[in-house]
C-alpha cells in the first residue's frame, strides 16, 4: 500500500479534465484524489465538466472552497477583506487566497504526488509547491519532472553521484551516448535545458528511472515508494490529443470553447473562450469580453457590478466603456486583422486562432 497521496486537481479547463481521464484509465492501480477549487465565479460549464467526470469515472471530486465558513462565495469574501480592490495579473490574490491556499490546507502534511495537465506542446512550468511534501508530476510531457527536481539531478555538484547511478540503468542502445550525457558538465554552451533535452533523447524511461533513483536520496515524496508507474510511460499528449480524449470518452469538451462566428464590415471572424475559470478573469483578452457580452449578458452585467472606485478589470478601460458599439467593433476588426497577420506570416491557407495561443498565459491553477 502506497504510503502517498496521488491528487489531481480539475480545474474546469480541458486539459486537467483529459488528464483525470488519462491517469485513471491508464493507471488504475494509482488511488487519486480528485479535487476542485470553486471561486464560485466560475461558468455553469465548468460544474457541467465536474459533473460528467464523476459520471464517467466514478469518482467523487471533493469542491474546496476557501473561506468555507463564510455565507459568501469565496471570491466575494475575500474581495471585502481586501476593499473591494480587484485581483489582477499584478496583484493575483485570487490565486493565493482561492486555489492555492485551499489546496494547501486539503493536502496537509501529508507526501503528496500532484499530477499537473500541461502538455507536451507547452512551454509553460506548471505550479511547484514551495511546500516540501508535495511534487507535481506531468504526465502529458517527455519531461515528466518538475523544474526544480531536475535542476538538482542535473547539477554539476552531482555528477559523480548520478554516473554511479546511470551505470546500473538500461538507456537501451544509448547506454554509451547516456553515460556521456551524464558526466557532461553544464556550461554556457551546454545548459541545463541541453542536457535535460540530450537525455530524454537518448531514451526516456531510462532518463525516468535515473532520477526515481536519484529522488531516494531525497526528502521528496516519492523517494519513499518502491516503484511508480508513470516511469515506463513516453506517451506526449498534445492539444489535439486533449479534445479526442474528451470527446472519444463522451465527457465532452466545455461548450465554451466552441467557436462561434462573427461578422463585422462584411468580414467574418470567430471567438470563443479560451480558459476555464471565473466568468470575469483579468487574464480574458478584449475580444473574450466582448464573446462574454454577446453570448452571456447576464454574467458581463455581473462583471460590471464588481467595477467600483476606481477599479477595473482591464487596465485602462472600464467594462462600460468595452461595451460601446464603436469600441466593439474596433475590437472585433483589429482581432479579425491579428488573425490575417498570423495566418499570411505562417503562409498558411487557415486563420490561425490567436485564442488558442493565448491560453498558456495566465495562471496554471485556474486554467489548465
Ligand atoms: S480565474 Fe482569474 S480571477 Fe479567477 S482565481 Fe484564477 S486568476 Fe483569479
Amino acid at each position: 500500500m502506497s504510503k502517498i497521496r496521488h491528487v489531481l486537481g480539475i480545474s474546469g479547463g480541458k486539459d486537467s479534465a483529459a488528464l483525470a481521464i488519462y491517469v485513471k484509465t491508464k493507471y488504475p492501480e494509482l488511488e487519486l484524489d480528485f479535487y476542485s477549487s470553486d471561486t464560485g465565479k466560475e461558468l455553469d460549464e465548468t460544474y457541467q465538466l465536474i459533473q460528467n467526470l464523476e459520471v464517467y469515472l466514478g469518482i467523487k471530486i471533493n469542491i474546496l472552497k476557501a473561506a468555507e465558513n463564510s455565507s459568501e462565495d469565496p471570491f466575494d469574501h475575500f474581495l471585502k477583506m481586501y476593499g473591494g480592490f480587484l485581483p489582477s495579473s499584478n496583484s493575483r490574490w485570487c490565486t493565493k487566497k482561492l486555489k492555492l491556499d485551499p489546496f494547501e490546507k486539503y493536502v496537509g502534511s501529508d507526501p503528496v504526488v500532484s499530477y499537473v495537465g500541461i502538455r507536451g506542446d507547452e512551454e509553460r512550468e506548471g505550479y511547484i509547491s514551495t511546500k516540501k511534501n508535495i511534487q507535481s508530476i506531468f504526465p502529458f510531457r517527455k519531461n515528466i519532472w518538475s523544474e526544480d527536481v531536475v535542476a538538482k539531478i542535473l547539477s554539476n555538484s552531482n555528477i559523480g553521484m548520478i554516473e554511479d547511478y546511470a551505470k546500473n540503468i538500461d538507456f537501451g542502445r544509448f547506454q554509451d551516448k547516456a553515460l556521456q550525457i551524464v558526466s557532461k558538465k553544464i556550461d554556457t554552451s551546454f545548459t541545463q535545458a541541453h542536457k535535460l533535452k540530450a537525455l530524454l533523447d537518448t531514451d526516456v524511461k531510462g532518463f525516468n528511472h535515473l532520477v526515481f533513483e536519484f529522488l531516494k536520496t531525497t526528502d521528496y515524496p516519492l523517494a519513499s515508494e518502491k516503484s511508480f508507474p508513470l516511469l515506463d510511460n513516453e506517451d506526449v499528449l498534445v492539444r489535439d490529443d486533449i479534445f479526442r480524449i474528451l470527446k472519444e470518452s463522451g465527457v465532452g469538451v466545455p461548450a465554451y470553447y466552441n467557436k462561434i462566428d462573427f461578422e463585422i464590415n462584411g468580414k467574418t471572424g470567430q471567438y470563443a473562450r479560451s480558459r476555464s475559470g471565473c466568468y470575469f478573469c483579468f487574464f480574458q483578452q478584449k475580444i473574450e469580453w466582448v464573446w462574454l457580452y454577446e453570448q452571456h449578458p447576464d454574467l458581463y452585467k455581473k462583471a460590471m457590478e464588481y467595477e467600483k472606485d476606481g477599479y477595473n478589470w482591464v487596465q485602462g478601460e472600464s467594462l462600460e466603456d468595452l461595451i460601446n458599439p464603436e469600441r466593439m467593433a474596433k475590437i472585433k476588426t483589429e482581432y479579425i486583422k491579428r488573425m490575417e497577420r498570423k495566418a499570411s506570416k505562417n503562409q498558411s491557407p487557415y486563420l490561425i486562432d490567436i485564442l488558442d495561443e493565448e491560453e498558456g498565459i495566465g495562471c496554471a491553477s485556474c486554467f489548465i
